[in-house]
């Protein structure tokens, strides 16, 4: 069957033929390619297509697909079998790991997914501090639970709006939303909602409204703001974690969180998600604590197996990080240098191996900046590339992943593809 007869069966049987929306293609109005295989720095499709793909299943390859040393790590796992329920040797090693390896965790709780990971964050937070707000930024995604799906309200005083049906309007009351990279809009609602802010959660680098760096300041500024109001400082570090550096985001701009939260690389491309923080923090969590959190699957043994494998390969190899940061900047610059050769407006971001282009001459350092690109180029842009066989994320606010298995050819043959889909529109 080829990826159009799969969507119309997907259809039938799973909303908008998927199970999750961003995989619909909806917003490029293309038919989502089923992808059958996955090698290294390239991904194929049941139709026989092979694309670069700087997906990178949103983040977790950032070896490449099919790492030897991961897969072997699970059929090892997987030879004892697929899940206990009981404590495995496997937690405690990657535990010992993400502790050496991040600065300022002493414990870590291992979840099923970023979005897990986050929702117990937040509960942990206003648990630790006795407080029931969380300040949080538009744009910022943190996963989908209740408390993170909340857009800007009408005003400072004014918690923020459900940004999906089902979200409880008394429950959005309590998370408050500032302005990406506004330091200012913060200072406000901490101003206005005195003693009751229990944290700030913050992208450190935002990857979901297409790429935002932050600010030089910002984050230094964030981690003053929650000092002086005494609330915590969350660094979401879903996708910057183990990305940026072994340290993630905190390494990167030397800035310590107080709660961080992972998944993605942490699994090596199985279902992981985790949250750490300081001891006093951490022993608030049950059996220890009052602060209740539990999961059937958590600590799985074959997904424990795959994160070990993956972040022991980034401890010992951590010149990969200089290697695929150089990777990302000569994509990013060469996008550049292409759109201005012809005359494109473009906005381009690199961060390590994070890249993204908007079709705007403004910059962009928030969602309403972020907003000012032209989605309908983004969708010619995604489409064109695809047709040549590069893979990006099929929307504008996504990010571009860079592997350590990008080649200097893969790179070159972007570029070669983006200079000619520029110059048919010029
Ligand atoms: N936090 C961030 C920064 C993310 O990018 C994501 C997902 O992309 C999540 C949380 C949610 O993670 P998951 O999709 O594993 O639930």
């Amino acid at each position: 069957m080829n990826s159009a007869q799969l969507f119309d069966r997907a259809q039938a049987v799973l909303p908008g033929g998927v199970n999750s929306p961003v995989r619909a293609f909806r917003s490029v109005g293309l038919v989502p390619r089923f992808i059958s295989r996955a090698d290294g720095s390239r991904i194929f499709d049941v139709d026989g297509n092979s694309y670069i793909d700087y997906v990178c299943s949103w983040g977790p390859m950032i070896l490449g697909h099919n790492h030897p040393e991961i897969r072997e790590a699970v059929e090892r796992a997987i030879g004892n079998g697929l899940s206990f329920g009981a404590p495995c040797e496997l937690e405690v090693d990657i535990a010992e790991l993400i502790v050496d390896m991040v600065p300022g965790i002493d414990k870590i709780r291992m979840v099923n997914s970023g979005t897990e990971a986050v929702m117990s964050a937040v509960r942990l937070a206003r648990g630790f501090t006795g407080r029931d707000k969380i300040i949080k930024f538009d744009g910022n995604y943190h996963g989908h639970f209740d408390s993170m799906l909340v857009k800007t309200g009408s005003g400072a005083l004014t918690g923020g709006m459900p940004d999906s049906l089902g979200v409880p309007a008394s429950l959005a009351d309590h998370t408050l939303v500032a302005c990406y990279n506004d330091l200012a809009s913060v200072a406000s609602l901490f101003d206005s909602n005195p003693g009751q802010v229990a944290a700030v959660i913050v992208e450190p680098v935002a990857a979901n409204m297409g790429l935002v760096p932050p600010e030089p300041g910002f984050l230094q500024g964030l981690r003053d703001l929650c000092d002086k109001h005494s609330a915590l400082l969350i660094f979401d570090e879903v996708i910057t974690g183990f990305r940026l550096a072994t340290g993630g985001a905190q390494e990167y701009y030397s800035i310590t969180a107080d709660i961080v939260t992972f998944g993605k690389i942490i699994g090596g491309g199985m279902p992981v998600g985790a949250y750490g923080a300081r001891a006093e923090i951490m022993e608030l969590i049950s059996p220890l604590g009052g602060v209740y959190q539990a999961g059937t699957l958590s600590g799985n043994p074959v997904a424990m197996a795959a994160g070990l494998a993956q972040l022991r390969y980034l401890r010992d190899n951590r010149k990969i990080y200089g290697d695929i940061a150089a990777t990302a900047e000569k994509l990013a610059s060469g996008m550049k240098d292409s759109a201005a050769r012809h005359g494109i407006a473009a906005t381009v971001a690199c961060v390590g191996s994070l890249c993204g282009i908007f079709f705007t001459s403004q910059k962009v350092t928030s969602l309403v900046t972020a907003k000012t690109s032209d989605t309908g180029a983004f969708a010619r842009f995604f489409a064109a590339l695809l047709d040549k066989g590069v893979y990006i994320a099929p929307a504008q606010f996504e990010a571009m992943f860079v592997s350590a298995a990008h080649t200097d050819a893969d790179i070159d043959y972007t570029l070669e593809s983006i200079n000619k889909v520029f110059s048919d529109w010029s």
